[in-house]
């Protein structure tokens, strides 16, 4: 998507060869009109597939799901992360390591929300080694419901996330691809959508 590559240019700081700062739009501060185009393109590409649910992990993938559920008129659930959980079986949790962070965490939904007839798009703002979208796979599968497709908004192309969402056979929509962040640059992966 042109518009993102061009705010990730303008706005974005490289922080070293592996992380990328967007906190003016999405990380920190959001911009919904913003959120708004990002949504719309997700809806282009998915064209005619059916949506029940959005599903997005706390916190920075809850602004453009909200927007993106408004535009399908379904509801948006935020898994939650918590550090640990006692025993509860009202809900399905999955483990999820953060390179970026360097902790684990416990994600959870609560089993009311997802039933087996549910066609669920996840939403998440950064792909990087896939823990985040792969525990969030997890979670809704348990729930019986048909994961449609990912939409992210940023994928690093050069860490291993995307190759294993593909190898699950998942569809992965990235808005924007980079191909690297070296010498402070970022570089984009360019296609045709
Ligand atoms: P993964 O689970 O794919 O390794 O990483 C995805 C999660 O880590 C995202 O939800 C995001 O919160 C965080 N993340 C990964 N890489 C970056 C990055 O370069 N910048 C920022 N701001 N967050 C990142």
């Amino acid at each position: 998507m042109e518009q993102l590559k061009a705010k990730m240019r303008a706005e974005g700081s490289v922080i070293d060869t592996h992380v990328l700062k967007v906190d003016t739009f999405l990380n920190h501060q959001v911009d919904p009109i913003f959120m708004l185009s990002m949504a719309e393109e997700w809806k282009r590409r998915l064209g005619d597939e059916k949506i029940t649910k959005i599903v997005t992990l706390e916190s920075s993938g809850i602004a453009p799901a909200l927007i993106l559920a408004q535009l399908y008129g379904v509801e948006m659930i935020f898994a939650r992360k918590k550090k640990s959980i006692t025993m509860d079986d009202s809900i399905y949790t999955a483990d999820v390591y953060s390179y970026t962070k360097k902790l684990s965490h416990t994600i959870t939904i609560s089993k009311s929300f997802l039933t087996e007839q549910d066609h669920v798009l996840i939403i998440d703002d950064f792909l990087a080694n896939g823990e985040a979208a792969l525990g969030l796979c997890d979670v809704i599968e348990q729930s019986g419901a048909t994961i449609a497709a990912i939409g992210i908004v940023i994928e690093k192309s050069f860490q291993p996330g995307r190759q294993k969402l593909l190898e699950k056979n998942y569809r992965v929509e990235s808005l924007a691809r980079i191909a690297s962040l070296n010498n402070g640059e970022i570089t984009f992966i360019e296609e045709k959508t």
